[in-house]
């Protein structure tokens, strides 16, 4: 063991695919720490009961795994300051929340949904701002017993000065402040007795030793809050590095309508870990001698966090795919060998394949006619073709469009799930099954005849689907902005109040 006092760590929530964001922030993490002879930690934040899945953890420890940013601690490889979970440390957080209400720096909250729902309008109406009143804040002894007798439901919310300013710093930004009276009186316990991400992410980067902290830049306007709790706590606040946001090629917020997000579709594309980690390593940092390839090793040992820029990095896909060819170009033969095994010439891949293959081939050839969809980077569609028989282009495209939502809320993206899929959006649509299956197989494989639709879909995968129908929205002509929100609007609505058709 290191050493080093520095530990860092990330704190991914398991409530989605593993976003290319959180290997950014990874990587920059464990440069810090690597270049300093010291610890990175991988811990779960999955205090959201609603919204967190272990099946998204999962993928996110494979996807982590894959880019070779190995942290020395987390939920699957131990260490000292475990568990590295959330939901199994909700004791420590109700704890520390006790400590806080005993310290007079937090309170039980009994207002009703209703209530702050109300006072929420009146805040709108009025154009002011916006957070809690603190009403229950005042409630004297008596009031908060008479309360608690009636078992009403609470949160517990921090207190924070009515006036004054937090100053606060950060390694990159210098010192920002804040007015008391823009902070709201955060809830840190919810009233199932769940914490909230503030005071589970306050306590474990205290309780596991975390030197420093470097996130994404949208986690700026929680510092003061976090800042405060390690005052009222009595605790030493940890170094902050806020880094800048990846974005979109229009300079917008990195988001999987613009650009596939997931890190799962950029492995499933032949990416290769090391070039991604290289692409990574050139938004917002640039290597002293000028160099845009380099290996992870390279990037640790000249590592200066002061050479992070803060502008906003453009994550820009020619870019990668142009990184992903200079390492794969400098690859000699045998390791390029090694590589394509790794990615789908293997045994297991091939093994998926064959079933669907029953009673199809004639040669060993063949193979390569049906399955080249498993394996092709780019697969071109006949956007014509993709519209079922008297049909128009822009009802197929609306129909794809509802289909990727559809399909973006799957969490096992299996065979039965993608049926399943079909079924509901084809019912909602008013499509038949031969409609549907004839404009997602001609999107998502550019074919007519093609080996059994729903398992080759689960095969390629969630991510490449999507991409490759939202490719051929593109082409069909996509909606505007304002259309694309209203025409989400319904959908969900639609899809909400959707139920099985009972023949
Ligand atoms: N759970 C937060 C996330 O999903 C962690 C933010 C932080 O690093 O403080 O990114």
């Amino acid at each position: 063991m290191s050493d080093s006092p520095v530990r860092v760590r990330i704190a991914p929530s398991p409530t989605g695919s593993p976003h290319v964001g959180t290997a950014y922030i990874a990587l920059y993490n464990y440069c810090f720490a690597k270049a300093a002879g010291g610890r990175f930690v991988l811990r779960i934040e999955d205090t959201d009961q609603s919204r967190s899945k272990p099946e998204y953890e999962t993928m996110i420890l494979d996807a982590l795994r894959w880019t070779g940013l190995q942290w020395d601690e987390g939920p699957d490889v131990g260490g000292e300051f475990g568990p590295y979970r959330q939901s199994e440390r909700t004791d420590i957080y109700r704890r520390h929340a006790q400590i806080l209400i005993d310290k007079g720096h937090a309170y039980k909250c009994f207002c009703t949904e209703q209530r702050l729902n109300e006072l929420r309008e009146q805040q709108r109406e009025a154009g002011g701002h916006l957070g809690y009143d603190g009403l229950c804040a005042k409630l004297n002894a008596t009031e908060i017993q008479a309360n608690e007798a009636e078992n009403r439901p609470f949160t517990v919310r921090m207190k924070v000065p009515e006036s004054g300013s937090l100053v606060v710093n950060d390694l990159l930004r210098g010192e920002i402040t804040f007015d008391y009276a823009t902070i709201d009186h955060q809830v840190l316990l919810k009233s199932d007795g769940f914490p909230t991400y503030h005071l589970a992410n306050v306590v474990d980067d205290h309780l596991m030793e975390i030197t420093h902290v470097l996130r994404g830049e949208e986690w700026l306007p929680s510092l003061p809050k976090h800042v405060l709790l390690y005052q009222y706590f009595g605790w030493q606040p940890t170094q902050v590095i806020h880094l800048p946001l990846l974005r979109n090629a229009d300079g917008s917020k990195l988001s999987k309508r613009k650009n596939p997000t997931s890190i799962l579709y950029y492995r499933d594309l032949g990416i290769i870990p090391e070039a991604l980690v290289n692409f990574l390593g050139n938004m917002a940092y640039s290597q002293p001698d000028g160099s845009e390839i380099f290996s992870l090793d390279k990037m640790v040992d000249a590592f200066d966090i002061q050479r992070i820029s803060l502008g906003g990095p453009i994550f820009d896909i020619d870019k990668l795919t142009w990184v992903n060819g200079q390492h794969l170009q400098n690859l000699p033969a045998e390791a390029l060998v090694q590589r394509l095994v790794a990615w789908r010439y293997n045994a297991d891949f091939l093994n998926q394949l064959m079933p669907l293959m029953t009673k199809r081939l004639t040669t060993l050839g063949d193979f390569n006619k049906y399955c080249d969809i498993f394996f092709l980077s780019e697969i071109t569609v006949d956007s014509g073709a993709v519209t079922p028989k008297g049909k128009e282009a822009e009802d197929t495209r609306d129909f794809l469009q509802k289909f990727v939502w559809e399909l973006e809320t799957l969490v096992q993206f299996d065979r039965d799930a993608v049926e399943q899929a079909f079924r509901v959006v084809g019912n909602l649509h008013g499509w038949s099954m031969r409609e549907t299956t004839h404009a997602v197989r001609l999107a998502v494989t550019g074919k007519t005849v093609v080996p059994p639709l729903f398992d080759s879909m689960a095969i390629i995968g969630s991510d490449l689907c999507r991409n490759r129908i939202l490719s051929t929205i593109n082409q069909l002509g996509p909606l505007g902005k304002k259309k694309l929100k209203k025409f989400r609007e319904s959908w969900d609505r639609a899809r909400a109040a959707y139920t099985e058709p009972t023949t």
